[in-house]
């Protein structure tokens, strides 16, 4: 069993070898080696359905997290809850210590349009990374094709944030493959995605957009921002005309 001592050469041996393997032999490697160490992180988007698909016949009682920021669209919760049904899933809803009314007390009211960088830290990173204490190894949807700052994204690496492994099974799958098999096997989907929403987060900081728009252009969109923290690094930019950092 591998564990968290696995060193830089190796990792990077795996990841050059699974660029050509089936997500699913990538979960079975990530379930052989990590057990109840493993957990699925996943916003319930569209790539996070085919992982949880996947792994119900893998390791169907793998822990599955899930942020629940108080941001969320009536759809998206919905729509976790319907999955929790449908797959029996062993699922953890991460909430951040403080309550949406608690933030307005200690930071003001709207902090996602003042300084969303905060925000993000509070409600998403933080708890996140409470969560995933005690585990070896995560497994995120990110995939190159969402942005810019996603195209280097590797099938497996060391998480600099948790100093866990990250597992990225469809970091080369497109978009329409993803589609395709969403499709193929009939998956629930958020209906947000059909008006719109291409990358689906808060309701407060996420708008629909063009068809032809960047998968994340909707993110954000008061801001030069794509990320919120979880994955990649962000340091927000100056605040456009009406919004104050
Ligand atoms: S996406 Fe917006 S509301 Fe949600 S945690 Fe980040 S800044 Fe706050």
């Amino acid at each position: 069993m591998l564990g968290l001592n696995m060193s830089a050469a190796q990792i990077n041996g795996l990841a050059d070898q699974f660029e050509s393997a089936d997500p699913r032999e990538i979960l079975s490697w990530a379930n052989n080696n990590f057990g109840d160490k493993l957990a699925i992180v996943t916003s319930f988007q569209a790539t996070g359905i085919v992982t949880l698909h996947m792994m119900q016949e893998i390791a169907p009682a793998t822990q599955v997290l899930t942020l629940d920021t108080g941001f969320l669209f009536p759809e998206t919760v919905d729509l976790v809850n319907a999955l929790e049904e449908r797959f029996q899933l062993n699922l953890r809803r991460v909430r951040p210590r403080q309550t949406p009314q608690q933030q307005a007390r200690d930071y003001g009211d709207r902090l996602w349009e003042r300084n969303p960088d905060r925000c993000c830290h509070i409600r998403k990173t933080i708890p996140l990374r409470e969560a995933l204490s005690g585990y070896s190894a995560w497994v995120t949807g990110l995939r190159r094709d969402q942005s810019a700052s996603r195209a280097n994204t590797p099938i497996i690496s060391r998480d600099s944030r948790t100093s866990l492994l990250k597992i990225a099974p469809f970091a080369n799958w497109s978009e329409d493959r993803i589609w395709t098999y969403l499709r193929a096997h009939d998956l629930p989907y958020n209906p947000l995605h059909d008006i719109g929403y291409p990358s689906i987060g808060c309701w407060t900081c996420t708008k629909a957009v063009n068809q032809d728009a960047d998968s994340r252009s909707g993110r954000w969109w008061r801001r030069d921002k794509t990320e919120c923290g979880i994955h990649i690094e962000h340091i927000d930019k100056p605040a456009r005309e009406g919004v104050h950092a």
